[in-house]
């Protein structure tokens, strides 16, 4: 049995039959629907000689046991956000499904290394907004305590909605076990972005996940009338906010691949007759480089400094959340590039602005890469989500020579 990209587009669309509505995929993780598209996922496993099963935080595993217990892990994730695409994460799961069968067929059931599938637990924190749960049990990295009180919308605590998956969180380092013997990951994604559409690319290496640093600003001023009070005698705190708002632009702008976002801006006391006395903000910066990340902190600190100086107000910051970058392994980035290039002639390295399931495996120290595949408009998070089926069929064509490059590198 050789490769069959076709089969794989031909599953995602048999999961989205079954898995989606009239809004797009449901596939939330630790709802029925998830279990039900999970289900489906261990049928298609039935012909393979694979032993299969649920670690402790849930993580779905397909080991197909080599000459070697050194093991390739190919890994993405059937959870979906409400609303959601055909591809975010199940792309990922059935092509390494097809390249499963695909291994098995060529090495009689019995390949040079061990190859394990894994189908990670909520990658996307939709319901509890807490991401990447399933592969932080894996690397070591989950925050337990923090995690285990989290609310969805009706209430409902993330530990009684694991309990009801059959999930106890307190066994949740029992799911590092797993990391034994893993020698390599790979990961397939959509972009979900729309750098390779414009670049007119069907396929790239990715760099690595770039640091996150998101903060809460606040700015000072004082609340007046709208009417008595002259321009030149206003503290107000929007202005100050605006400036910044718009000084990130430049200061993302000196790097090529930095992004900075001021995603929220509130005012109060948020009435069309006072000015606005206190500006509450929030700021996310990216980058993959740790030194870039930190001289954008650094500016736009400053800046918004300055800027509260300028309009007579005070500012305050306080951090949110942070994440480090994460680079993938070298070695395996000239392998994804190989693999590419056989199959698309042309390659390009981006880092990925969106955090992977791959990241927290890299964390554990395991050498890590993924591959791009371009979307069309770059949305995702949304049911018109798509790739074009030709470049489907190269990403899947692709990903199987970077599993071939790999086994032989670990052999
Ligand atoms: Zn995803």
């Amino acid at each position: 049995m050789t490769l069959d990209p076709k089969r794989t587009i031909a599953e995602l669309k048999e999961l989205r039959a079954l898995t989606a509505d009239a809004n797009g995929a449901q596939r939330v993780a630790w709802t029925d629907t998830w279990l039900k598209a999970r289900e489906w996922f261990a049928q298609k496993l039935s012909g393979l000689p694979v032993e299969h099963h649920y670690d402790a935080a849930r993580n779905n595993w397909a080991t197909l046991p080599g000459e070697s217990e050194k093991s390739l892990l190919i890994g993405g994730h059937l959870d979906s956000v409400p609303n959601g695409g055909w591809l975010d994460g199940s792309l990922n799961v059935l092509a390494g499904l097809e390249i499963l069968r695909r291994i098995n067929a060529e090495f009689n059931g019995r390949p040079p290394v061990t190859v394990r599938l894994v189908d990670w637990a909520d990658e996307e924190g939709a319901r509890f907004g807490r991401s990447l749960l399933g592969s932080s049990a894996f690397a070591g990295t989950a925050s337990i305590a923090a995690d285990r009180v989290r609310t969805d919308r009706d209430g409902v605590r993330l530990e009684d909605a694991l309990r009801r998956c059959g999930v106890e969180i307190d066994r949740f380092p029992e799911a590092t076990g797993e990391q034994k013997n893993a020698a390599a990951y790979i990961e397939l994604h959509i972009e979900q972005g729309p750098v390779l559409e414009r670049m007119g690319l069907p396929l790239a290496t990715v760099l690595g996940t770039k640091g996150v640093e998101r903060h809460a600003i606040t700015f000072h001023g004082q609340e007046a009338h709208s009417g008595s009070t002259p321009m030149n005698a206003r503290r107000d705190a929007l202005a100050a906010a605006a400036k910044l708002a718009l000084e990130i632009r430049t200061i993302a702008g000196k790097h090529p691949d930095a992004v900075c976002t001021v995603g929220s801006v509130k005012t109060f006391p948020g009435i069309v007759t006072a000015v606005v006395g206190r500006c509450e903000a929030t700021l996310d910066q990216r980058d993959l480089d740790p030194t870039v990340l930190a001289t954008m902190f650094r500016e736009a600190r400053e800046a918004s400094e300055r800027f509260a100086k300028e309009e007579r107000c005070t500012v305050e910051w306080s951090r949110i959340w942070n994440i480090e970058p994460i680079a993938f392994d070298p070695g395996l980035l000239d392998l994804c590039d190989e693999a590419i290039r056989e199959v698309a002639q042309t390659t390009h390295r981006m880092p990925s602005g969106p955090l992977h399931d791959a990241a927290e495996v890299s964390r554990a120290g395991i050498p890590t890469v993924m591959m791009f595949v371009q979307s069309v408009g770059g949305i995702s998070h949304n049911k018109i989500e798509d790739t074009r089926e030709e470049h489907l069929e190269m990403a899947v064509t692709a990903f199987d020579r970077l599993a071939s490059k790999v086994i032989a590198y670990l052999r």
